[in-house]
């Protein structure tokens, strides 16, 4: 499914196999969740753009075909795809063990062919042996919402009393990492949305309601995972002293002007980008101890366009994953 312009629907196109290079292998497709970030690439909202392009970057697949000096991986192996698809290994970042943030990086599905198709070439050394626990749907969703998500909790520090604003494929996975820690988690939703609310609520959410609406008790930590910057001053707002406000998207609308006291007393304000590899490794691991489960939604790879206008318009619970 081959995205040709910014504001474009994805096309159905009939593209020739390719081969790995050197250090890289080629995946037969399983699955592939469908992330926001997919909507920002093909709205043209990120800076840049590759076209045409391949989107996906939540792939769980099969290695079939590997190009030479390829290590640790095998034929018929299953791994997962993510974000991250290739780092410089020499700027700054990448030596100082943040290639999350490295000058030169390449992503899967955006500056490279992404897993919307029946098979894909990735970089080895940036994919993660996935084992054989769990299916090829319910693992996709981890390899953004749930990668992304861990770095963004990991980031909100260790308070007790955890926000979540914007209830969908990242959050509803961090809802089950977080309370599998101990914490409490207060789910913010669109105002008005009952049955997201629902759906937090039946994962356990201690208090859920609309964003525009303040919590019971101030929150030690909020997540911002809706690419809405209305939320940025709210978040802080629900925040206690010295709490921390994270934005885990890649994009967000303008952020309105707010008044200094909702920053004042040592509230801090970061973002999250990308993923390093060692985020991949520890929440992997993690993973099966956790039990996460994934609630997801099913949709034929041809049918990518609906599962995108689905997500845009918060048409499911959980996370849509494309299946070949
Ligand atoms: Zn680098
Ligand atoms: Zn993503």
């Amino acid at each position: 499914m081959v995205l040709k312009e910014a504001g474009a629907s994805l096309e159905w196109t009939e593209l020739a196999d390719r081969e790995p290079g050197n250090g890289e292998i080629r995946v037969q497709v399983a699955a592939c969740g469908v992330c926001r970030t997919d909507l920002h690439v093909m709205d043209g909202e990120l800076p840049d753009p590759h076209f045409p392009i391949i989107p996906g970057h939540e792939i769980v697949g099969r290695i079939d075909a590997m190009g030479a000096g390829v290590e640790g991986l095998r034929i018929g192996e299953r791994v997962g795809i993510p974000w991250l698809a290739h780092t410089c290994g020499a700027c700054p970042y990448c030596r100082g063990h943040r290639e999350n943030l490295c000058d030169r990086p390449e992503f899967t599905g955006y500056t490279r062919d992404g897993g919307f198709a029946t098979a894909t070439i990735a970089d080895a050394r940036f994919a993660f042996p996935l084992g054989e626990f769990g299916s090829d749907v319910e693992l996709a969703p981890l390899l953004c919402a749930g990668l992304i998500g861990w770095r963004s909790l990991v980031s909100a520090g260790d308070g007790s009393h955890l926000g979540l604003y914007g209830f969908g494929a990242a959050a509803h996975i961090v809802a089950q990492v977080a309370m599998w820690q101990g914490r409490s988690v207060s789910a913010f939703t669109r105002p008005g949305d009952a049955a997201t609310q629902a759906f937090a609520r039946g994962l356990g959410a201690t208090w859920v309601g609309g964003s525009d609406q303040m919590p019971p008790e101030p929150l030690d930590a909020a997540i911002i995972f809706a690419a809405v910057g209305d939320l940025v001053p709210l978040a802080l707002q629900a925040v206690r002293k010295g709490g921390r406000v994270v934005c885990a998207g890649i994009h967000m609308s303008d952020i309105p002007s707010f008044p200094y006291r909702l920053l004042w007393e040592e509230r801090q304000l970061v973002s999250v980008a990308n993923l390093t590899r060692q985020d991949g490794i520890d929440f992997l691991r993690l993973a099966p101890q956790i039990g996460i489960v994934t609630h997801t939604t099913r949709y034929p790879l041809a049918q990518a366009n609906q599962a995108l206008a689905d997500l845009r318009a918060g048409r499911f619970a959980g996370a849509a994953v494309l299946v070949p």
